[in-house]
C-alpha cells in the first residue's frame, strides 16, 4: 500500500455507507502513522472485532487499536466531545492506550446540546432518517457563521456571545417545531466549561501536523465516514448527510492540499445496503430482503436500525469511482453471498424507453427505474478461509470479475469475514 511515492491514503465509502471501512481502515492503518478523521461525527459506527473484543468506534479513528499509530480528527469533523471523552474512556478500560495518540484539530465544530434537541424535534430530519446526534444541525451553524469551534474554549469571555447566538437560533427552531423544549445559555456554558480543559489538552493545528509528518515521510491514512452516496453534493439529495464524504471533501476536512492525496480506495459491499429513506434503486423484495439482512446482520452499528437491502450496482459504485477518483476497490462481505443460489448485479436502469448507464441527480427517476440486471451462479460453498484471490471459487471470481470491469476500478482488497485475518489482498 504505502511505498515511496504513495504517503497519503484515503478510504472511502464508495456506496451508501456500512461498506465495513473499519475494517479495511483496520487493516491497513498498522502500515499508516496517522490516521484520520475527515468529516461527520458521532453518526459514523465502525465496528472492528479483535480476538474475543468487539470494538465500536464512532469518532476516535479505527487506528487507535494499532499502538503504533497516531490518529486526529480534523476540521471537517463535527466532535461531540461528551461523546468522545465516553469512547476515549472504554478504549482505556479495554487495555488500549489512547495517551498521546489522540489529536483534535482546534477548527474543528463542536456539536452542542442544542443541536441535538434541534435534531430530535425536527421533522424533516426524521423524515429524512437521520441518526438525531445533532450533526446536520451542527453543520447548518458551522456553514452559518454560527458555529463554536474547539479553539473557542479557550476564551470563556467570548464564548460566551457565541453560545447566546447558538441557543437563541436553536430556540426560534424549537419553537417554530411546536416544541416545548428549550436550550438554556448557563447550561450550555456550564457544560463547554467542563469539557474544556481535557479537550483543549486534545487540541492542536491538525493540517499543520499532517503536513509536518509527509514532509518527514510520514504515512497518512484519512478514514471517511458514511458513504459516496450520502455526499451533500454528490449522493442522493436531500437523503444524505451533511458533510462532503467524497475524497474532495478528505483534503478539506483534513487540512491537506487535494494534491498530496495519492490514492482513494472505495469500499463496497458485494451487495448494496442503505439506511433510512431515500432511493436504493436495485433493493431486494421479501423474502430476499430479510434473508440478506439476517446473513449480512444488517442492523446499524449506531442505532440498530435494520438495513435496507439490494443487488450490487455497479452504476453507482462507477459514480462512486469517477467523483472520488478511486484508484482501487475493497469488496466486503463476499462471504455473505456464500449459501445464494444466484446473484445479480446492475448494469444500467431503464427509465421509459430510455437506458441510464451514468447514475442520475433525478430522485423522482430514480424512484421510477427499473434496474437491468446480469445473472452470476452462486459459488454455494463458505469462502471464509479463502486468503488468495486465486483460491476462491471460480464462480466468486466471475463475479468480481465482472464488478472491477463494471466499476472500471481494480479490486485491492476483498474481505470474506468480519475478523481482521479473514481478508484477501490482490498481489
Ligand atoms: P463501516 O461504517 O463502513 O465501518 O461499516 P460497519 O462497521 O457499520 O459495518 C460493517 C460490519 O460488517 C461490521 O460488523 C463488520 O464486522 C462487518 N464486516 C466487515 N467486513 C466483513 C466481511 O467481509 N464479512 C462479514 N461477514 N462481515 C464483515
Amino acid at each position: 500500500m504505502f511505498d515511496s511515492k504513495i504517503r497519503t491514503i484515503v478510504i472511502v465509502g464508495a456506496q451508501w455507507g456500512d461498506e465495513g471501512k473499519g475494517k479495511l481502515v483496520d487493516v491497513i492503518a498498522e502500515r499508516a502513522d496517522w490516521v484520520v478523521r475527515y468529516q461527520g461525527g458521532a453518526n459514523a459506527g465502525h465496528t472492528v472485532h479483535i480476538g474475543d473484543t468487539t470494538f465500536v468506534l464512532h469518532q476516535i479513528p479505527s487506528g487507535i487499536l494499532h499502538s503504533g499509530v497516531r490518529c486526529a480528527i480534523g476540521n471537517g469533523v463535527v466532535l461531540d466531545a461528551e461523546k468522545l471523552f465516553g469512547e476515549i474512556d472504554q478504549l482505556v478500560a479495554d487495555g488500549i492506550d489512547v495517551q498521546g495518540r489522540l489529536y483534535v484539530s482546534d477548527r474543528a465544530h463542536l456539536v452542542m446540546p442544542y443541536h441535538k434537541l434541534v435534531d430530535a424535534e425536527s421533522a424533516a430530519n426524521k423524515a429524512i432518517g437521520t441518526t438525531g446526534r445533532g450533526i446536520g444541525p451542527s453543520y447548518e451553524d458551522k456553514v452559518g457563521r454560527r458555529g463554536v469551534r474547539v479553539v473557542d474554549l479557550k476564551h470563556p469571555d467570548r464564548l460566551r456571545p457565541l453560545v447566546e447566538r447558538g441557543v437563541d437560533h436553536a430556540n426560534a427552531l424549537l419553537q417554530r417545531f411546536g416544541s416545548t423544549s428549550r436550550a438554556d445559555v448557563e447550561e450550555t456554558m456550564g457544560r463547554l466549561m467542563a469539557i474544556a480543559p481535557r479537550l483543549l489538552m486534545l487540541a492542536d493545528d491538525v493540517g499543520l501536523v499532517m503536513h509536518r509528518s509527509l514532509r518527514g515521510g510520514g504515512a497518512i491514512l484519512l478514514e471517511g465516514a458514511q458513504g459516496s452516496l450520502l455526499d451533500v453534493d454528490h449522493g442522493t439529495y436531500p437523503f444524505v448527510t451533511s458533510s462532503s464524504t467524497t475524497v474532495g471533501g478528505a483534503a478539506t476536512g483534513a487540512g491537506l492540499p487535494p494534491s498530496a492525496i495519492d490514492q482513494a480506495i472505495g469500499v463496497v459491499k458485494a451487495y448494496t445496503t442503505r439506511v433510512g429513506n431515500g432511493p436504493l434503486p436495485t433493493e431486494f423484495d421479501e423474502p430476499l430482503g430479510s434473508q440478506v439482512r439476517q446473513l449480512g446482520n444488517e442492523f446499524g452499528a449506531t442505532t440498530g436500525r435494520p438495513r435496507r437491502c439490494g443487488w450490487f450496482d455497479s452504476v453507482v459504485v462507477r459514480y462512486a469511482a469517477r467523483v472520488n477518483g478511486l484508484t482501487g476497490l475493497a469488496v466486503t462481505k463476499l462471504d455473505v453471498l456464500d449459501t445464494l443460489d444466484r446473484l445479480a448485479i446492475c448494469t444500467g436502469y431503464r427509465v421509459g424507453d430510455e437506458t441510464l448507464t451514468e447514475f442520475p441527480a433525478d430522485i423522482i427517476a430514480l424512484d421510477r427505474l427499473e434496474p437491468l440486471y446480469e445473472w452470476f451462479d452462486g459459488w454455494r460453498e463458505s469462502i471464509a478461509d479463502v486468503r488468495r484471490l486465486e483460491d476462491l471459487p471460480e464462480k466468486a471470481r466471475r463475479y468480481l470479475d465482472r464488478i472491477q470491469e463494471l466499476a472500471e476500478t481494480p479490486i485491492r482488497f476483498v474481505s470474506v469475514g468480519t475478523r481482521r485475518d479473514q481478508i484477501i489482498e490482490a498481489s
